[in-house]
């Protein structure tokens, strides 16, 4: 099915556009499943010029770019060599003209190994004029994972790029932080690249708004938490006392942390609960509460991403962290969206290099929410001490459970420690001041340049004009 899937991708998506009258210069190939689209490339334009495949895919490569967005190998899809004889086997001999083994080659790390599957992410270079990752970590680490393609090659010299994405800020803001945004930068300042008036219009916005931003912004969370979970219990006839409860659970002006993830285990969606007695007494410490907002879905197949969603759903069930944390089902971009305006941080704890960029964090940036995030994708590049945290020692440890339980307890220290005390440490004004001025250094410097037309400007100059031009 899979193959089928992706056959009607690629080669069918072609001819699609064939068909429309459109006669792209340039081909993206976003991730791997689309490579089919490289041989009905180069099929369309060998029978235009009456050239055989390897001439006409040679002619073509260059105007195909691939991006990668998988930091791990067994990210990439694979098919048996039965699965391509049966499915694409008559393709490739009727209609590219070429034999099963060349075109299992071009999926393939070593063409003459029988029982070698076919690699779409190969496929995908083979047919490329250039590739890249999506983050300044994950081109380092995807020329690693290519490096069996180019032997001879030092690894740093495999051609793999990377173009760091970003996210479209005008989806993801709140009203307020886009009114916020508006008053200090202008209408148009998401369009076109100007970092520096977006950096100094930020900076000229005072304490008081910036902190008003973010304590309407939680308010408004906890409204919606509220109502949603309200409304849960009540269809599942909870209650009316239950029902009434929810309406009342936590505080709008109680530091809140949110956290919401597909439950895959590279994600490490549990570390915070490495340690429950240490986390509830954290949340609970009646000085410095903290409350939790946690949201995430796991693969239908992926039974240990399951049981991680199990183990968090006990932990809230307990009657002493009930208070104190919430899980929210159907995790999706409404809910995310939500997420994102409203928490003060957003936390990220993958097993550093795997998370090959990651853009929920970016999503708070505009609504001055902080992040607290492993050194991992698009975070080892966008870190400054000044305006975020983070954890971790910027190196790979791979799954090792010591490192594991190491890095929770750093967590949890630097919560306790930094990240705790300078949300409730207020000036006469109730304005945590430290806080706020690192909300301003976030939203100033990161906003600006982890933004979806920064990505799409760099696509476009880097790639699309050269690729454009190279296949003229
Ligand atoms: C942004 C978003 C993602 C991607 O988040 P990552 O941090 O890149 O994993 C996944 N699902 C939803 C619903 C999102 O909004």
């Amino acid at each position: 099915m899979r193959l089928k899937q992706e056959m009607l991708l690629g080669i069918g998506g072609w001819r699609l556009l064939t068909a429309l009258g459109i006669q792209p210069d340039v081909c993206h190939l976003n991730e791997g499943h689309a490579a089919f689209a490289v041989l009905e490339r180069a099929r369309s334009f060998m029978e235009a010029n009456a050239l055989p495949f390897e001439v006409a895919l040679a002619a073509t490569r260059a105007g195909n770019l691939f991006t990668t967005h998988t930091a791990v190998a067994a990210g990439f899809d694979r098919f048996t060599p039965a699965l391509i004889e049966q499915y694409i086997g008559h393709y490739a001999t009727d209609r590219l003209g070429i034999s099963l083994h060349d075109l299992l080659a071009l999926g393939r790390e070593n063409p003459n190994d029988p029982s070698e599957s076919f690699n779409m992410a190969y496929l995908a270079i083979r047919g490329s004029g250039s590739v890249n990752g999506v983050s300044r970590l994950h081109g380092q680490v995807s020329r690693q994972l290519f490096s069996p393609l180019f032997p001879h090659w030092p690894v740093d010299e495999v051609p793999v790029g990377h173009v760091t994405n970003g996210v479209h800020h005008p989806t993801w803001d709140s009203a307020a932080a886009d009114e916020l945004w508006t008053r200090a930068c202008g209408k148009d300042r998401w369009l076109g690249m100007r970092e520096n008036l977006e950096q100094q219009g930020i900076r000229s916005v005072p304490d008081e708004n910036l902190w008003q931003l973010r304590t309407a912004s939680t308010e408004c969370l906890v409204d919606y938490a509220r109502e949603r979970l309200a409304r849960h219990y009540a269809a599942a006839g909870a209650s009316a006392e239950t029902v009434e409860e929810a309406k009342h659970l936590f505080d709008p002006k109680i530091l809140t942390l949110g956290f919401a993830r597909r439950f895959a285990t590279y994600k490490r969606p549990n570390l915070l609960l490495h340690d429950p007695e240490r986390l509830l007494r954290l949340l609970a410490n009646p000085q410095r509460p903290v409350q939790l907002m946690i949201a995430g879905k796991a693969h239908p197949a992926d039974k240990e991403g399951q049981a991680l969603i199990k183990e968090w759903i006990q932990f809230i069930r307990r009657p002493e962290v009930r208070p104190h944390a919430i899980f929210l089902s159907d995790y999706d971009m409404q809910l995310t969206e939500r997420l994102a305006q409203g928490v003060d941080i957003w936390l990220n704890t993958p097993r550093r290099p795997w998370e090959a960029c990651g853009t929920s964090g970016m999503k708070v940036l505009v609504n001055g929410g902080l992040n607290l995030s492993e050194l991992d994708g698009w975070w080892a590049e966008a870190y400054v001490p000044d305006l975020g945290w983070a954890i971790g020692d910027g190196q790979e440890h791979g799954n090792d459970a010591a490192w594991d339980a190491a890095e929770a307890q750093a967590l949890y220290e630097r919560l306790e420690r930094e990240i705790i005390p300078e949300f409730y440490i207020r000036n006469e004004k109730g304005i945590p001041v430290a806080w706020v001025k690192r909300m301003r250094e976030s939203m100033a410097r990161l906003t600006p340049h982890f933004a979806a037309d920064r990505t799409v400007r760099e696509y476009t100059e880097q790639h699309y004009l050269p690729a454009a031009i190279e296949c003229q």
